[in-house]
């Protein structure tokens, strides 16, 4: 039998058998009536997914490509632009910016740190755009975002946040949180396969779109396809139409039940790896239930480690990025995951160490997945 593969990395993630379904029909024409159906449900589901009235745009474009539209549509060269960051993706935005000639403040937490409202209020003055990471993958810290985003609105800013991770997967309210633009992706916790970037966009960050150059990625002429579901330029379609079977899912789950059950994983995923000896290197609370990010016990050869799991057991986790490359490891459990998931995983990486000469506690992470989930017990 060919080997079975696991897939558990914080994107691209694990895509529902409904949603492969619908990839391998024929592809569609983008102007056609049948497309046009599946276009006008996904902008609606994808509303309700990101909980805003305003308009969602589709892009075919990584997650990268949708927030370099939000960068694109609102810098003005030499305007200030302030940026958060805590990790990789936050480093990430701060050089896109900079590109783009903003007068850029880069208020640079360490790595691993959740961001508070008092980094911000000093730098906030004469801001134009405030960018924020929800989710800082390359850690595992989801960021208390609704105060961050006061805190930004309050001195009169345009809140763009980064939600590649987090937008369906932790609470997320766009509109009643004040944050003007929303940006994610489809390969992550909305379950469907790399190609589509999401963003959100409220009128007061189209009023304040600037003078950048851009074309591809200009806001209003994706607005004006979107309106008439005539899309300036061939969308992915079948990314599109995978994309509508997923959010129907998300949505049929429903969005409450869907963050309870990642707080539940994510729990399950960390008390696994305790159990085990080891050391977490994301926070051990409820928030951080998009990636659980493991500490390398000393003397692990951690990218070997990563590769015995993927070539001998068909299990692919992922590695630290930038400043923490080499030094941790990272199971992602946001999307199509279930408990049985999480136990998959914690036993490969209790295989993988014991192959590797760690000492570790072994038989423990399972039983602690399984208690820290609390199934239902049967009446
Ligand atoms: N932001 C965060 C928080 C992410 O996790 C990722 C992807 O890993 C990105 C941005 C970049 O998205 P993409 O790889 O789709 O360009």
């Amino acid at each position: 039998m060919p080997q079975k593969r696991y897939l558990f990395t914080p994107g691209p993630t694990p895509v529902p058998p409904q949603v492969l379904a619908v990839m391998g029909e024929p592809v569609v024409h983008h102007r056609g009536p049948d497309f046009k159906l599946e276009y006008e449900q996904c902008l609606a589901r994808l509303k309700e997914v990101c909980r805003t009235e305003h308009d969602v745009l589709l892009l075919t474009a990584s997650g990268t490509g949708a927030f370099e539209s939000a960068v694109a549509n609102l810098t003005v060269p030499g305007e200030k632009a302030l940026v958060v960051s805590s990790g990789n993706f936050g480093e990430r935005w701060a050089a896109l910016v900079a590109a783009y000639g903003a007068d850029l403040v880069h208020v640079r937490l360490p790595w691993g740190d959740a961001p508070e409202p008092d980094d911000l209020r000093p730098h906030l003055d004469g801001a134009k755009v405030v960018y924020l990471v929800h989710s800082e993958t390359s850690t595992g810290v989801v960021a208390d975002l609704e105060p961050l985003a006061a805190a930004a609105k309050e001195a009169g800013a345009i809140v763009v946040v980064d939600a590649v991770s987090s937008l369906g997967a932790v609470q997320l309210e766009t509109d009643a949180w004040g944050i003007d633009v929303v940006v994610s992706g489809s390969q992550k916790a909305l379950m469907a396969p790399p190609g589509l970037g999401i963003v959100t966009v409220s009128p007061a960050a189209l009023a304040a779109t600037g003078s950048s150059p851009r074309f591809y990625f200009d806001w209003r002429r994706t607005l004006e396809g979107q309106a008439k579901l005539d899309a300036p330029f061939t969308p992915a379609v079948s990314i599109v139409r995978a994309l509508n079977v997923a959010l129907g899912m998300i949505l049929d789950e429903g969005l409450e039940a869907a963050f309870a059950r990642h707080v539940r994983l994510g729990r399950a995923c960390r008390q696994g790896i305790k159990a085990m000896g080891l050391e977490l290197a994301s926070p051990d609370d409820d928030r951080a239930a998009v990636v659980t990010t493991v500490r390398a016990p000393e003397g692990l050869d951690v990218k070997a480690f990563l590769l015995d799991l993927r070539d001998r057991l068909g299990v692919q986790l992922i590695g630290g990025q930038g400043e923490w490359s080499g030094a941790v490891f990272r199971i992602g459990h946001i999307g199509y995951f279930d408990l049985f998931d999480i136990t998959t995983a914690l036993a490969a990486v209790e295989d993988g160490l014991v192959a590797a000469g760690v000492e570790i506690e072994r038989g423990a992470a399972v039983t602690a997945a399984l208690r820290a989930f609390e199934l239902p017990t049967p009446a």
